[in-house]
């Protein structure tokens, strides 16, 4: 590790740990003293951290983000869920940062689209690539594409108020919903289906959440009652974590339904499990094995919703029903598990299963795609190719977040992964390996090519109109904003004089 990444990550450690930075590391400049511009495509946390990073140490970078969206923030905005208002306090942080004068935010316009990595090549010394996986994984099993079938990613959509995804309208009107993954996001999507309707509106703690009024009105008329959860594996080697477990398990009005063959011999080996693993497990086992007493017994018995965790199955065909379109249900292969822990691998034996549902969401995961052929693309691991996030042959290109380590991990690990690439493009500069000598147009340039292609960006002020809008409309309907769901419109507004 060379001096200035040792310095640079150990000033990022005491940052995290309320530590003051290293002294010396601060005030970085182009060898030059030309200005270095930065381009960053795409605004969630990888972009904006990157952002805060580059203009922490750098005294005189530029740094520009397009975003395809007329609105920043990502999945912060559109995938976090919510009912989780806290964790989109991000946001806070990345507005700082869009407010800082060396920073600049373009909504609405689409890399690879609207402008291409060349041209932005030609007008910044150094882009980054923050545009994370917004693709969903296939089945790829036969019924796939019938009715009622949903990917996850389209329903958090949805209900998210992504304008893509407003006109969904899923089915919900039987009782049972089959989700397909045991990871946070299945998770999430189980807790909106079954949440008491005054919990989707006022949120956990009286806090409020800003779903999607389509998406409220739909999950108020909902009939389901039931979801299940399918995965793969077994209990130890679920992808979801405590806290979104134990949200589950205490959803008022529903009981979890956990079949305690499924946690056989577990026990002896749970304590040697590494501590978040065990603690998880360990609440895993306890609601599934301990009968409950007294409040908890009652609360249960009266529930009038149900979910529950199914293991060892994987999805083998969606079986429509009479009518051929519509889901009705899915068959499952049962799985052996080969190998132990974190790791171990399933494997299908003979024996299959079907269970009915009306309604069915893939949850396996997201995906990226490259956006612009110039691009290096790893197609069989979804991500940019790179090293500390230096794209492998490509000088001058660099990527961070869910693009650049594939589509797992929290805000924090993303947060961690921006100030990497951060630190990445730092080094180069210094060491010059990026070649700053030649100064660079920047936006003005882009700003020509955009207007001759009759694209309408959308600067943070404009966004900051959107969201004056979208919180005075949320006031009327007593939750923390009520969001816009035409692109159209929110250009309109974004470009009103006040
Ligand atoms: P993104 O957040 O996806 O940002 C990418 C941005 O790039 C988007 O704004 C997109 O519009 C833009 N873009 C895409 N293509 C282009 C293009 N061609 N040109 C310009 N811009 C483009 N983490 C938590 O810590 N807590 C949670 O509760 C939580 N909940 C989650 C719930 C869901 C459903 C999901 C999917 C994730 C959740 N996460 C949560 C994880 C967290 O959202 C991610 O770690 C993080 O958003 C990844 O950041 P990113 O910047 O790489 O990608």
């Amino acid at each position: 590790m060379s001096r200035l990444r040792g310095a640079l990550l150990a000033a990022i450690y005491r940052k995290a740990s309320g530590r003051q930075a290293l002294p010396g590391v601060r005030g970085l400049s182009s060898k030059t003293g030309s200005e270095l511009k930065v381009c960053i495509i795409g605004s969630g946390p990888a972009g904006f951290y990157t952002a805060q990073h580059l203009l922490k140490y750098h005294e005189s970078a530029v740094v520009d983000i397009y975003e395809k969206l007329p609105v920043p923030f990502g999945l912060v905005r559109f995938g976090v869920a919510p009912d989780h208002p806290e964790v989109k306090n991000v946001i806070n942080a990345f507005t700082q940062t869009a407010h800082h004068d060396r920073c600049s935010f373009y909504g609405n316009v689409t890399v690879g689209k609207d402008l291409s990595i060349e041209e932005l090549k030609q007008a910044y010394h150094a882009l980054i690539l923050t545009y994370g996986a917004e693709a969903n994984r296939t089945l790829g099993i036969p019924g796939e594409n019938l009715r009622g079938v949903y990917s996850a990613r389209t329903f958090v959509g949805w209900y998210n108020g992504l304008p893509e995804n407003k006109n969904l309208n899923p089915e919900l009107s039987s009782e049972t919903a089959i989700i397909l993954g045991h990871g946070n996001v299945g998770l999430d999507v189980a807790r909106i289906l079954l949440s008491p309707i005054d919990l989707l509106r006022l949120g956990m703690f009286l806090q409020k959440t800003d779903i999607a009024a389509h998406a409220l009105e739909a999950i108020a008329a909902s009939k389901v009652k039931r979801v299940l959860l399918v995965g793969r594996r077994g209990p130890l080697q679920v992808a979801f974590t405590i806290k979104e477990l134990r949200e589950m398990i205490n959803l008022p009005d529903a009981r979890p339904l956990l079949h305690p063959s499924d946690f056989e011999g577990i026990g002896q080996i749970v304590k040697d499990l590494p501590r978040p693993r065990k603690r998880l497990t360990e609440l895993m086992i306890k609601a599934a094995l301990e009968k409950p007493s007294g409040n908890e017994a009652e609360r249960r018995a009266a529930a009038s919703k149900e979910w529950g965790l199914q293991f060892l199955r994987s999805p083998m065909e969606v079986i429509p029903g009479n009518d051929g379109k519509w889901v009705a249900g899915i068959r499952l292969s049962v799985n052996k598990l080969e190998g132990l822990g974190e790791s171990a691998k399933f494997v299908q034996t003979e024996d299959v299963e079907d269970l009915e549902c009306g309604l069915m969401l893939s949850s396996i995961g997201y995906k990226s795609y490259p956006i612009d052929p110039s691009v290096p693309f790893d197609h069989q691991q979804g991500i940019i190719p790179n090293n500390l996030g230096r794209v492998l042959h490509a000088p001058g290109l660099y990527c961070s977040g869910w693009v650049k380590r594939g589509p797992t991990g929290v805000i924090v690990t993303t947060m961690h992964d921006g100030f990497e690439t951060a630190v990445s493009v730092l080094e180069d500069v210094r060491s010059g390996a990026l070649d700053v000598s030649a100064s660079k147009g920047g936006y003005e340039i882009m700003e020509a090519l955009l207007k001759q292609r009759g694209i309408r960006p959308v600067s943070f002020s404009g966004w900051e109109k959107i969201d004056n809008v979208e919180v005075a409309n949320g006031e009327k309907a007593g939750k923390p904003r009520e969001k816009l769901l035409d692109v159209e419109e929110m250009v309109e507004v974004a470009s009103q004089r006040r």
